[in-house]
């Protein structure tokens, strides 16, 4: 009998509909938010005209300093959702840290910091990217001067918490950027270290393109009455993503299905994601021996490496990067069409985030998924998942990038 009720309510719990709050104003254009001016001045200044949808939708609230639960869809301004937000929040008559914005890589929470930096352009603010692999002194230093956001990854924040380097007796707001990411097993402990030595009152934000539901339940424990901005799972994929398929018997092959495949490779930029590291350095040394110019990047690399590799990447000095799940998340390279899965990702969501690195911001984009027999099933459940489509790919594949 016990065991009945126990199970009904584990039911009652999974049953919970997550839906959009019934109040979320839309506000469609960046004049009508009633931003500060020279904030006003800076998103201008970065080219943007018109918000995107979420960024009509949660910025307000986020503003307003509600706690907010924000979804969108890859690529479709949910940074600047945020950043925008940040920036409208901070007294900036204060140094002191009043932001503090985590993400799970090393890579985005630079990247948010530079989109914090430039939007803010105008604004005179101090952010700091936090994050490991770089000089403890440096970061000290840094934060000694005085930050008003601070962008970084868990584990050197909370080394700089610790040592009092970060004082967080003035942040008001975290963000939780991947937040499904950063609720998860790998981060979840070192979230609820940095949390505990935040002021109670601190407005809680949570940002990602996937939030599945055991994600949504738990945010009742730190989040007060939250704005929910979700999306459905049938409209997660984008329209402007064609996803493809390409059937090999034997792994070996899809080597040989890669080096096809170079040529459309570098039409634009391409990522490749492989499932391990090591698989990385073999399939990048394998791909040099052929004579293909290719770059790749892994966390086992020394940061400065990391870096270099960003920089080549980003400038467009090098087309084609394979590299692994630390990638999967959030990095923008406008550039990119056309994404590679040599191997299946490990789970649905890092399906979702590993091919919107393409189809950034409304652009074309193509994802090839190269499957062994055993890896269809996989696929066809993806593909079911959130009722999208995925072909064989055709032979004019690089007709679509
Ligand atoms: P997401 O975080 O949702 O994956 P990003 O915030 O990285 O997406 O935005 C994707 C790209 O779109 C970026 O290059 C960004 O500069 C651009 N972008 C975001 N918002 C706008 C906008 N309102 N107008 C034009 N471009 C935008």
């Amino acid at each position: 009998m016990a065991g009945k009720r126990a199970a009904s309510v584990f039911e009652d719990l999974s049953n919970v509909e997550f839906e959009t709050s019934e109040d979320v104003e839309v506000i469609d254009n960046f004049k009508q938010m009633h931003l500060k001016e020279e904030l006003l001045r800076g998103i201008f200044a970065y080219g943007f005209e018109k918000p995107s949808a979420i960024q009509q939708r949660a910025i307000k609230p986020i503003m307003k300093g509600r706690d907010v639960i924000a979804q969108a869809q890859s690529g479709t301004g949910k940074t600047a959702t945020f950043s925008i937000s940040i920036l409208q929040s901070l007294d900036l008559t204060v140094r002191e840290t009043q932001v503090l914005c985590l993400s799970p890589t090393r890579e985005l929470a630079v990247q948010i910091q530079k989109v914090v930096l430039a939007l803010g352009d105008f604004m005179n603010v101090q952010c700091h990217a936090c994050i490991g692999g770089t000089n403890l002194g440096e970061d000290i230093r840094k934060l000694d001067y005085g930050q008003h956001v601070v962008s970084g990854t868990p584990g050197r924040v909370y080394d700089m918490i610790r040592r009092r380097a970060l004082r967080t007796r003035s942040v008001k707001m975290l963000v939780l950027d991947e937040a499904d990411e950063m609720l998860n097993k790998g981060f979840k402990e070192q979230i609820y270290d940095v949390y505990r030595f935040l002021p109670p009152s601190t407005q809680v934000v949570l940002i990602s393109a996937t939030l599945p539901h055991e994600i949504l339940e738990i945010t009742s424990k730190f989040m007060t009455d939250p704005i929910r901005i979700l999306v459905k799972r049938d409209e997660l994929t984008l329209e402007g993503i064609k996803q493809f398929f390409v059937a090999v018997e034997r792994e070996e092959w899809k080597f040989d299905t890669l080096c096809d495949l170079y040529d459309t490779l570098t039409i634009t930029q391409a990522v490749i994601f492989c499932n391990t590291k090591r698989k990385v350095d073999w399939l990048t040394e394998k791909m040099r021996e052929n004579n293909f110019t290719v770059s790749a990047m892994h966390g086992d690399m020394p940061q400065k490496e990391r870096d270099n590799i960003m920089k080549e990447f980003r400038s467009g000095q090098s087309r084609v990067l394979i590299t692994t799940d630390v990638w999967a998340r959030g990095i923008d390279v406008q550039q990119v069409s056309l994404v590679i899965n040599y191997d299946l990702p490990n789970n649905r969501e890092l399906y979702i985030h590993r091919i919107g690195r393409s189809g950034r911001f409304g652009r074309k984009g193509v994802a090839i998924n190269f499957v062994k027999s055993d890896d269809i099933r996989i696929l066809r459940d993806i593909e079911q998942y959130y009722s999208t489509q995925i072909d064989e790919m055709p032979m004019n594949v690089a007709d679509l990038i």
